[in-house]
This record gives C-alpha cells, structure tokens and sequence, in this order.
C-alpha cells in the first residue's frame, strides 16, 4: 500500500463515529489496487458536530468524495449541493462525490440491497415484500424497491422512535412512486403472518439477530414457507436466527453481506467511473463465508 501512495493519490475519506471496526478502507483500498486506481480511502472518527468542518476540509483538499455512517447519515445533507432522487427520499446520504467543489449526496444502501438479490438470482420486481424495520438501512431498501418496481411493500416496525419516520416513508413512497406501501406494528403478529403468506420475500432490516440480539427473531417458524425468500440485512453473524429458522423451513436465504459489498461497488462507480472487481472481492472479503 505504502508503494502505491504519493503525491498524485486522490482521498476519499469515511465520516462516522465510532468508526475503527469498519471493513469499508479495508474494501476500497484492495479494489484499487487491484485495478491499479490512484486512490487512497482513510476512515476518520467524525460525529455530527465535527462534520461540517470535515466536509469542508475535504472540499478544500480536492477529496474525490466521502462514506458516511452514523451518526452523520440523516445530517449531512445540510452541507451539500445537491441529492440524487433516492437520497432526497430517502432522507439519508452515505456517499458524496465532490465534483471540481460540487457536492452530490448519493444513497447506496438501497441500491446495494437490490443488486444483492439480483446476484442472488432472487428476482423481486413486479412482486410484494414483507420488510421489517423503519431505520436508515430499511428506508434505503424501501424506497429502492419502491423505485426498482417492486409492486407491494408492507412495513413493520416496533412502536418506537422510529415508527414516525416509517410513516413519512409510507407517504412518500404512495406519493412519488408506482409502488402500494403499507405500515403495521411489528407487535400485531397476525398482521405479520397474513403480509408474509403474500409475500414473495421477507426481510430483517432491524438489529433483531446481532448483538446484543445474537439467537434472537421476531418471526415465528409457521410464518414461513418453502418458497419464500428470507433475508437478513445483518451481517454479523453470517447466519442469524431468522435465518436459521428459514433454513429448517427450507426457504431461500440470502444475509447481509452481499449488500455490504455491493453498496460499496456503487459508491466505488461513483467516485472512480469503474465497476467493482466483484469476484475478487467476494473471495477477498468473505473467502468461504459468502
Ligand atoms: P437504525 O438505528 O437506523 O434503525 C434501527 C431499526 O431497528 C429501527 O427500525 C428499530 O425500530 C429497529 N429495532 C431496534 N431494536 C429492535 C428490536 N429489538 N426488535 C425489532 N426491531 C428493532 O439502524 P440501521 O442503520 O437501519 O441498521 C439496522 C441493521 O442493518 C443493523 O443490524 C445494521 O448492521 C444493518 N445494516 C446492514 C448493512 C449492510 O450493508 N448489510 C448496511 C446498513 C445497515
């Protein structure tokens, strides 16, 4: 790596907190190398009240762009020229491309969700979900399906902070998409067995399955059928709960860490115009485990 940088190497940079744990440097840093690109991506511990300085800092120094997690998701928009559509619904940003000191908020998490199952060969258009969840991944995922062309969504959420903004997601996608959105609480169970038996994919966009909720699932086994796709937007552990319960039922399965891989392959087209390697990638990131 060390080989690689000098003076011509372009930043881009990863705005969040607590942030050390992050695979995304880890990620970026080998495709470029691999495909011989000019770059360098550095993680920086920046919360809400250090990111406008950050984004600025970045703009000022010719940065190609950024990554940004929590908490600086739903908050940097503020500093900003532009959104794409996706970002501008979904409320949230996760990549910005500076380009020559315009900035472009861009949401791939959605985007990422979609392209997983594609690679999957799971095809969802036309077709209803079952999705749980109201936080920045499952809006992301919401409204890319919504705009993707999926024909149904039916959102839970527990009656929490963010059952509001679940709402709000209803109303945009009702307003601004083909898509027919529906919100229940995740706590009327029958309401979830009758959205799953329609359903031809269901869908953890919640913490359910990952610390400190290891072994844990809302879903009841009977809520699952054989040809039902069940996913899991975590990632650690590779196999939740959920999808333990779905493989015992005999479902189709798919985990978190394809759409890891590919909203980081749209951020990467983003900033550099070039496709991801997947396949190296794939072995590279997850070696057996994909
Ligand atoms: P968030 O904090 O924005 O939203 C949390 C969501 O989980 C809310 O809908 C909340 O109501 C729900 N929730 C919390 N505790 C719950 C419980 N005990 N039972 C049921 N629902 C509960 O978080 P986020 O950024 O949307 O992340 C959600 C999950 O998605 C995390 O596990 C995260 O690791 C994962 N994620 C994966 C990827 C990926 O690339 N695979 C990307 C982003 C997030």
């Amino acid at each position: 790596m060390e080989k690689r940088i000098s003076g011509y190497t372009t930043l881009i940079g990863l705005l969040a907190t607590p942030i050390k744990h992050t695979s995304s440097p880890k990620m970026h840093n080998e495709a470029f190398q691999y495909l011989g690109l000019d770059y360098a991506y550095l993680a920086f511990e920046v919360g809400n009240d250090g990111l406008e300085d950050a984004v600025k800092g970045l703009k000022a120094m010719q940065a190609r762009g950024c990554n940004v997690s929590m908490p600086n998701k739903t908050v940097i928009h503020k500093y900003l020229d532009k959104l794409t559509p996706a970002a501008e619904l979904a409320g949230a940003v996760n990549t910005v491309i500076n380009d020559d000191g315009v900035l472009t908020g861009h949401i791939t998490d959605g985007v990422g969700y979609m392209t997983s199952l594609k690679d999957a060969g799971f095809d969802i258009i036309g077709k209803k979900m079952t999705i749980v969840g109201a936080g920045g991944a499952a809006t992301a995922i919401c409204i890319q399906a919504a705009l993707d062309g999926v024909s149904e969504l039916s959102i839970f959420n527990q009656d929490d902070e963010f059952f509001a903004r679940a709402e709000e997601t209803v109303k945009k996608i009702n307003e601004k998409t083909n898509c027919k959105a529906k919100l229940y609480r995740l706590e009327d169970k029958e309401a979830l067995r009758r959205e799953i038996a329609d359903s031809v994919i269901f869908t953890n966009a919640t913490g359910m399955g990952m610390k400190p909720y290891v072994g844990q699932t809302y879903i009841e086994k009977d809520m699952l059928r054989p040809d039902l796709i069940v996913s899991d937007v975590v990632y650690q552990p590779a196999k939740t709960r959920l999808l333990e319960l779905a493989e015992e039922v005999g479902c189709k399965t798919i985990n978190g860490l394809g759409m890891m891989l590919f909203q980081g392959a749209e951020a990467f087209k983003c900033w550099t115009g070039k496709e991801m390697p997947i396949e190296h990638m794939k072995e590279f990131l997850f070696g057996d485990n994909k």
